[in-house]
């Protein structure tokens, strides 16, 4: 069985005061709660990750980075590596985020080098997909979908792809107050596990952890963890309240 990946995504959110706060308040509120059964991360800001990471020391709670660039080091003014987010002591990182993709203007050529450079780089990614509402409603949710991951995952062999975490996030639902329904989101989940039958095979497929993400909150967390290709939530806006973060990770438990 796939056990839940719950992951808080800080966005440009916190300060070097509230950032260490608040893990420390998930620190606490998941201390009676079996951490066999549950993986949680946070992902801050770039330049509070060193603080977090310490804040979070010992929870149990992994930290990861928004991005990464695809090179190790050099003249890259502004751009951080991944073995930079490694060494401050994260284990995670979002790549392809739908923020990165239509605000900042990243295309699959280039999330897919920094997916690369994630695991080359010992860092697990968190590799973003999702549709936007004009492409939902003519009807092109899959062929987006697939081709975000046909392009973001090119050239990882089995052994590097077991490193990646797939998020399914349709852009419209994002930070929106809109979710989809946990049937929509289902049947998008059920063709990603079958295209990654496809790219690798059935048992690594059935592996594989695919969140899902876009406006989850306390209530809706349950309703879409209960579907069968759901394993995890991506959050944005409910984790950056401690009760409500913690709520969803309590929800996102099988009984
Ligand atoms: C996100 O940032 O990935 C996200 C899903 O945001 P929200 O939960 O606020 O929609």
């Amino acid at each position: 069985m796939r056990k839940p990946f719950i992951a808080g995504n800080w966005k440009m959110n916190t300060d070097s005061h509230s950032g260490p706060a608040l893990v420390k308040a998930l620190a606490a509120g998941l201390a009676n709660i079996d951490r066999g059964k549950v993986d949680v991360a946070v992902i801050p800001p770039f330049v509070y990750l060193a603080q977090v990471v310490n804040a979070a020391r010992a929870s149990g709670i992994s930290v990861g980075s928004q991005d990464i660039y695809f090179e190790q080091k050099g003249a890259f003014t502004g751009e951080i590596s991944s073995n930079m987010i490694k060494d401050v002591g994260c284990n995670y990182c979002l790549c392809g985020h739908s923020e990165r993709r239509h605000v900042i203007g990243e295309g699959d050529e280039l999330i897919n080098k920094k997916v690369h450079a994630a695991i080359n780089g010992g860092l697990l990614p968190i590799l973003c997909v999702g549709e936007l509402l004009e492409e939902r409603q003519a009807g092109k949710t899959e062929e987006v979908v697939e081709r975000h991951i046909r392009k973001g995952m090119a050239g990882l062999n089995a052994e590097k792809a077991e490193a990646v975490t797939l998020a399914y996030e349709p852009v419209w639902a994002i930070g929106t107050g809109k979710t989809a329904t946990p049937q929509q989101a289902q049947e998008v989940h059920a063709m990603i596990r079958g295209l990654i039958a496809e790219l690798y095979d059935k048992s690594f497929a059935d592996d594989m952890r695919i969140q899902y993400g876009g406006s989850v909150k306390p209530d809706n967390a349950a309703e879409l963890m209960q579907k069968e290709d759901i394993d995890g939530l991506l959050v944005g806006g409910a984790s950056l309240k401690a009760d409500d973060f913690l709520a969803i990770i309590k929800a996102s438990i099988p009984a």
